[in-house]
């Protein structure tokens, strides 16, 4: 029996890219995976994409009756929750002098608030389960790049959450973890209007010298490690970078 089977794992952003290809690798695996996200026309494209087991939700994971919905209907689906991915996320990117308030607060909002919120809901259930929540950094913590500051400090925050919960929730035998994912092309800086898709894949291929490994990830890299950190029952608080070695800060000779 695979170590997933019947596992009800519920992956927010789940329609597209990193999220995406969590929920067709677990779904495979026997587990019952339900996936939220804004867009009606990405949920229904994605569950056409999908193996059996597997629900979508439009959903905002901003918005709090969302929540409730996502929580409920997963539990429907799965009958429990032993995994909750918070994989939702967006760029926002700005030099410092030129950020608007309202844009931060969404991305805040979105990044880092839902998912706090969201595990709050969850925390019963995965208690019952002695299930995980997974949050999903970036790179952007280890390599600094100019004018990403509103990203960087959403993903830097994960980081910190990642500890303080994995502390607090131990009693209860939740694990709380974190992938940190390097470059990989999805859609969203696309999603940002920083590029368009070909402006994305050049810059993202420019940036291969830049890894130990010389290449640039893929989605299913970033499953696996995923996987991993679901089934990995004596870890917890760990920060696991999957990112090719870019995050090294790699030098040249
Ligand atoms: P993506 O744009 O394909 O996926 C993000 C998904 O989250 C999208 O489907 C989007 O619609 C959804 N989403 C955003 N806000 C939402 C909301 N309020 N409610 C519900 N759904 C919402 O991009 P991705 O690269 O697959 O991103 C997945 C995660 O991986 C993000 O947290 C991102 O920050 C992180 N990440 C990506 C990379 C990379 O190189 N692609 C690197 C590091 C970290």
């Amino acid at each position: 029996m695979d170590n997933l089977d019947k596992k009800s794992i519920l992956v927010t952003g789940g329609a597209t890219g990193l999220g995406f290809s969590m929920a067709k690798r677990f779904s495979e695996k026997g587990a019952f995976v339900t996936i939220c996200g804004r867009r009606k026309e990405k949920i229904d494209e994605a569950i056409s994409n999908l193996k059996v087991n597997t629900i979508g939700i439009v959903a905002d994971v901003t918005n709090e009756e969302d929540r409730d919905r996502i929580i409920n209907q997963t539990i429907e689906h799965g009958g429990k929750i032993d995994v909750l991915i918070n994989n939702a996320g967006n760029m926002y990117r700005g030099n410092i002098d030129e950020l608007e308030e309202n844009k931060l607060i969404e991305i805040f909002n979105s990044n880092v608030i839902s998912g706090m919120l969201l595990l709050g809901k969850a925390k019963q259930y995965l208690k019952e389960t002695e299930g995980v929540n997974i949050f999903i950094g970036s790179v952007h913590n280890r390599r600094a790049f100019p004018g990403a500051s509103p990203y960087a400090a959403t993903k830097g925050a994960l980081e910190t959450l990642t500890r303080v919960l994995a502390a607090e929730l131990g009693k209860d035998k939740i694990r709380v973890n974190c992938v940190v994912p390097g470059a990989i092309f999805t859609e969203i800086n696309q999603r940002a209007g920083l590029f368009d898709d070909d402006q994305a894949k050049k810059r993202l291929d420019s940036m291969a010298k830049i890894h130990a490994l010389g290449e640039i990830g893929t989605p299913e890299d970033i499953s696996e490690a995923v996987e991993y950190l679901i089934n990995a029952r004596w870890t917890t608080g760990a920060i696991l970078d999957v990112d090719g070695g870019l995050g090294l800060g790699l030098t040249e000779d």
